[in-house]
């Protein structure tokens, strides 16, 4: 396939590497001055999307999203499909779904679950939004940048399980952090309080596969002074998208509110910045009980 690919960064540049790899043609386009091997680089975003089959972005944030889709949507050749692979607002990816059926074109939100380790080993988990028709057209290319893609529904579907599958993740975080840190002050030895919960009804990713805890479990940032990883920053950016889609679907999600609250907190007010999400363990080994 033809393949325009923008937002090239951490995500995007190993994702649209893989897809060089396995022989499509890829035209990429990023506001900053990057080079990949095998990508045509070139400058505009505009250049990037015409006569492309399929073009994908994997960009910041929904704002972004928005403009850079105002720019290129005009630019597909009509029957093409535009993919984002961004975590953005459920209304921005129905919004330019909308834009995109007008302009005769095929749109599927397909955000990811995996890291930019997923991204490099093609392992990430696409989860997808739009009509079967423009889900059949990703699929091939969802099969070489990962290992498995849902579709989970219409336009909007794939950001809605994303924040919702993060909620989930920043909520289990906290509460092994915090249980970790309690442990500790009991007097439990970390690695015993890891065979028990890995094993037992409080297991979950966090504790099995991403352990917070240095020396203890498969190795995870916290084996590498919490070095993201994946950032505070970025746990609070979907934290964040989880309470505004909450807000306007009028659900009620306490513990995401809580887990919001608390990474806003460490971002923002005490040292989390540039640091993995799971560095909470440390920030709560240093608090009391206020
Ligand atoms: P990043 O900041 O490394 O990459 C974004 C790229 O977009 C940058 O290279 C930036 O220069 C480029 N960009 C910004 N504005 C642009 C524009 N107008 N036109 C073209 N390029 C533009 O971020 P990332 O870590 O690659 O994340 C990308 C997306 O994937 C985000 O939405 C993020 O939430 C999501 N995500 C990230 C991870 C992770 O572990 N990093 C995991 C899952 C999902």
């Amino acid at each position: 396939m033809n393949i325009g690919f923008i937002g090239l960064g951490n995500m995007g540049a190993p994702m649209a590497a893989n897809l060089v790899k396995a022989g499509h043609h890829v035209t990429g386009f990023d506001t900053a001055n990057v080079k990949l091997d095998g990508v045509e680089i070139v400058a505009s975003a505009q250049d990037a999307a015409k006569g492309r089959d399929v073009v994908i972005t994997m960009l910041p944030n929904g704002a972004i999203l928005r403009a850079v889709a105002e720019q290129i949507i005009p630019a597909m050749d009509k029957g093409a499909t535009l993919v984002d692979c961004s975590t953005v607002d459920v209304q921005s990816a129905r919004s330019v779904a909308e834009q995109a059926s007008k302009a005769g074109l095929g749109f599927v939100d397909a955000p990811v679950s995996g890291g930019t380790v997923g991204a490099e080993a093609g392992t990430l988990t696409f989860m997808a939004g739009g009509s079967d028709t423009a889900f059949k057209v990703a699929q091939p290319l969802f099969d070489i940048m990962g290992q498995k893609a849902v579709h989970c529904g219409d336009a909007g579907a794939g950001q809605a399980a994303k924040i919702c599958n993060n909620m989930i993740l920043g909520i289990t975080m906290i509460g092994t952090c915090e249980a970790f840190a309690l442990a500790d002050k009991l007097g439990l030895d970390r690695q015993k309080m890891f065979d028990v919960v890995s094993t037992s009804s409080g297991s979950s990713w966090s504790m099995n596969a991403y352990c917070p805890a240095p020396g203890v479990g498969p190795k995870s940032p916290a084996d590498n002074d919490y070095k993201p990883g994946f950032a505070a920053e970025l746990m609070l950016k979907d934290l964040r998208l989880s309470q505004q889609a909450a807000e306007t679907a009028d659900a009620d999600t306490p513990l995401g509110q809580a887990a919001t609250a608390l990474y806003e907190t460490f971002v923002e007010a005490e040292d989390g910045k540039g640091r993995d999400f799971s560095a909470m363990l440390p920030r709560f080994e240093k608090r009391g009980r206020d």
